[in-house]
């Protein structure tokens, strides 16, 4: 047996016999990398908004259609940012705080760092109900 399939087929075991903990893995790592295209996503946005505020400024004249909607789609990437946060942390068996924002262990009752009830555990697997839709103005 070669090197190199020596190397494949202990990559391969160790796939299989970490399977889930694989999967795991995986799923956090895309959530990542979602979170940091979505990061960037806004920022770039952001940084429209900031030129589009500056063109306005200097020809007085007001564009509010173009700023109303890069203000609704920063919104809504920040709505898809706070979810994938959510399932990171689900992921990683920690809850943030909802009055300090601190993270810690979800199956703990009250926050270590200020005291404040945490929620209830969510059950795994039940996540559908994070649809939040914004009435848009005609
Ligand atoms: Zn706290």
């Amino acid at each position: 047996m070669s090197f190199v399939d020596n190397v494949i087929n202990t990559t391969k075991n160790v796939a299989a016999t970490a399977g889930k903990k694989t999967d795991e893995a995986i799923k956090i790592s895309k959530l990542k990398l979602r979170s940091t295209q979505l990061n960037s996503d806004i920022k770039n946005k952001n940084e429209k908004l900031g030129a589009l505020v500056y063109d306005m400024a200097k020809s007085g004249e007001k564009d509010t259609e173009a700023f109303d909607a890069l203000v609704a789609e920063i919104d809504a990437v920040n709505t898809e940012l706070a979810d994938i946060e959510k399932q990171l942390d689900s992921l990683k068996g920690v809850v943030a705080c909802p009055s300090c924002g601190a993270k810690t262990a979800d199956d703990n009752t009250f926050c270590p760092k200020c005291g404040a009830k945490l929620p209830e555990k969510p059950a795994p697997e039940a996540e559908s109900d994070v649809t939040v839709e914004d009435n848009k103005d005609e």
